[in-house]
């Protein structure tokens, strides 16, 4: 199918307040191009090394969302293309997030990771980790980040009930972590879950942001851009 048609047709699936994340990962900047063309202007990147090469070159109305783990050593080079990282697994990450930003002048939206999947593997925070974090000092110090939701990843599984279970708990992290540190903060209102297998329950657990990939664009190629 034509890219213009997936994207229309997976638009008109998605509910009022629930945005469409295009990731891109792996995706050549012809492609992106084209999905540009087509009215998609929000894309996800999972690497900070294939972010920045492809970002420069395509057009500044695109806004880049960072899915990936983020290493500290690679924040400063994202930064400058980012308007909002999804992925943040721990306090030292924010702290980090937070320097950098401050060095370039800019505050950057952030979402929390929290690790919801059975999978050993996923990262993220649980929500014992979140609260220490959010009720520490040094956490009321950070001047240049803003925490605008949570994000998580369900197992990969073709269980659906699973699915929907992880889902649910991700949205109740969201309405405690709501209820108790960001209550007058209109900003924090994102819960990112969804991918191309799961979005359909993620709406239906509440999403307002998913990340779709292979049934946007096909099967992830092998050759990453810069990796
Ligand atoms: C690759 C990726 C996606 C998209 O996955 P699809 O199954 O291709 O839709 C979403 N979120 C993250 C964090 C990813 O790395």
């Amino acid at each position: 199918m034509n890219l213009c048609t997936t994207l229309k047709n997976l638009r008109t699936e998605l509910p009022p307040g629930v945005s469409l994340i295009a990731v891109s990962k792996t995706q050549p900047p012809e492609v992106i191009r084209e999905a540009v063309s087509c009215g998609q202007l929000i894309f996800g990147e999972n690497k900070a090394q294939e972010l920045i090469v492809k970002a420069p070159s395509l057009p500044g109305e695109i806004e880049w969302h960072f899915i990936g783990h983020l290493q500290r050593n690679k924040i400063r080079a994202i930064l400058p293309f980012v308007s909002l990282i999804h992925s943040i697994d721990s306090f030292t990450l924010l702290q980090a997030v937070d320097k950098e930003s401050a060095l370039l002048g800019k505050t950057t939206s952030c979402l929390l990771q929290f690790h919801i999947a059975t999978e050993e593997t996923k990262f993220g925070l649980d929500l014992a980790e979140a609260s220490a974090m959010l009720s520490s000092p040094a956490y009321k110090e950070l001047r240049n980040i803003h925490i605008r939701g949570v994000m998580g990843m369900a197992t990969y599984t073709d269980k659906t009930d699973t699915i929907r279970k992880e889902f649910h708990h991700l949205h109740t992290l969201f309405d405690y972590l709501k209820k108790n540190y960001f209550s007058e903060q209109d900003e924090f209102r994102e819960i990112s879950m969804g991918m191309s297998d799961d979005y359909r329950i993620a709406i239906e657990e509440g999403s307002t942001m998913v990340r779709i990939g292979t049934a946007i664009f096909g099967k992830f190629r092998d050759s990453a851009a810069g990796g």
